[in-house]
């Protein structure tokens, strides 16, 4: 079976991993160098600690106060952009206790799973991503998040996901070389730490090494169909035909879906990190600051990464320096130490999340084409969730029971 995936994102190679192996001749089309995508400078953790989705109760009126403020972790630039008006509605519909509770398990198994996988790659000679099982500790100062840290530590343990409260003593003594301004943390032993950047880096080349064929620098802008399957792809003038088609554009597969009458809302979160080798910030754990939402990230032996922001924006909008300025900022407040040149435009990285309108990705097959697989909307997680997002793309293609119940991630449940 030929099967053409569009994307080659983390959630498009790792597809092409699991598809090579089950016997399917594949191709990746990419219109990019496939080299600074989404899949690349972020914060790269494999955090089973995600189980709450980004639709949470709160969340737009925390957003609203935030977009007040240039340097503030979320931005919406107001428009009445129809998809974005679309995606919106759907999202606040979406942010409701009931659904987190809802979203909590299949997030869990996804990622568990995804967990277990990256695993297994650790021994696949030729894929070396520096993958390192050193747990997270999300750091709070206020009350309020105190508080928040608590329910979550409850929340997790109930999901059998290990989790606890450090005081600011323990938080010391787990972090011994730097002096941390925060009233606590909750730690998670079970998340993981890689380095994305050479994760995309040595999967591509162990496929193109395997006999994934990959096509770069083609936009794919249509489909030929016939009936109720799709026979081909249209890609920069060029007709490619397949017998499966995985969509894994990221954020751009929303508007690839309408050509075949498929509405997936979906916007660009962007976000920015910054990179520095072999700099002074040496840290044992992979960080989150709750209050600014700012990750940082301990990678390769002598790499740190600072990275957050969620910017709803065009997805043609230069970027916007106070943002990183914000993240510097935030970072100092919690480590005073830590004096974080912003460095110059050129330096900064940032990408755009595949955003679903409920937090929760778009994993399955379409129901009116019988030869369409959809597998994008990772959000914050494309990375934790990439590896056993392919496996189950490869399950739903050659036709397989899949590993997990895949009904609460039906790109369909919008329609
Ligand atoms: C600052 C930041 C930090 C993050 N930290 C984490 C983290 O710690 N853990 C985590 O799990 N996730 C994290 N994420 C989210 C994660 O990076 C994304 O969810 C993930 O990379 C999405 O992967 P993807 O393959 O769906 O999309 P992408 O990586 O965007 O890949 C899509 C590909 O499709 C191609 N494409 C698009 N349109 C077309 C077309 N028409 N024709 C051909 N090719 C096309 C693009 O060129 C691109 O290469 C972070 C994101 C940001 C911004």
């Amino acid at each position: 079976m030929k099967v053409i995936i569009i994307g080659g994102g983390i959630i498009g190679l790792s597809s092409a991993l699991y598809l090579q192996q089950a016997g399917c001749s594949v191709t990746v089309v990419d219109r990019s160098d496939m080299l600074q995508g989404c899949s690349y400078g972020n914060a790269g953790y494999i955090c089973p600690s995600h189980f709450v989705p980004l639709a949470t109760p709160g969340i737009v009126r925390q957003g609203l106060k935030w977009m007040l403020n240039a340097k503030s972790p979320f931005y919406i630039k107001p428009s009445l952009n129809k998809d974005l008006v679309n995606w919106g509605l759907k999202f606040m519909k979406s942010a409701t206790r009931t659904h987190v509770e809802r979203s909590a398990v299949p997030l869990r198994d996804i990622s568990l799973l995804s967990k277990q996988l990256y695993e297994e790659w650790t021994s696949t000679p030729g894929i070396d991503f520096s993958y390192e099982p050193i747990g997270m500790m999300e750091l709070f100062k206020t009350d309020e998040h105190a508080h928040h840290a608590i329910e979550t530590v409850e929340k997790a343990t109930a999901l059998g996901i290990e989790a606890k409260i450090l005081g600011k003593e323990e938080l010391s003594q787990m972090e011994p070389g730097v002096t941390i301004e925060a009233a606590g943390a909750v730690y998670f032993p079970g998340d993981s730490q890689l380095y994305p950047n050479q994760l995309m880096h040595n999967l591509r080349g162990y496929l193109e090494r395997s006999g994934v064929q990959f096509i770069r620098h083609r936009e794919v802008t249509d489909f030929v169909t016939a009936g109720n399957s799709i026979k081909a792809v249209k890609a920069s003038g060029e007709v490619i035909d397949a017998d499966h088609v995985v969509l894994a554009a990221g954020v751009w597969s929303a508007s690839l879906a309408q050509r075949f009458g498929l509405n997936i809302p979906m916007v660009g979160g962007r976000g920015y990190s910054i990179t520095f080798e072999d700099a002074p910030y040496k840290l044992r754990h992979s960080i989150i600051l709750s209050e600014a939402r700012v990750a940082i990230s301990p990678m390769n032996g002598n790499k740190v990464r600072f990275g957050g922001t969620m910017e709803i924006t065009p997805l043609n909008t230069p970027p916007r320096m106070q943002r990183v300025q914000g993240i510097v900022e935030s970072v100092k407040q919690y480590f005073p130490s830590y004096d974080i040149p912003v460095p110059p435009a050129e330096k900064v990285w940032y990408g755009y999340r595949p955003c679903s309108a409920d937090g929760l990705p778009y994993i399955g097959n379409l129901s009116h084409y019988t030869n369409v697989t959809i597998a994008t909307g990772h959000s914050m997680l494309g990375i934790s969730l990439g590896a056993a997002t392919g496996k189950l793309v490869s399950e739903l293609v050659t036709g397989l029971p899949t590993s997990m119940d895949l009904r609460p991630f039906n790109p369909e449940r919008f329609c």
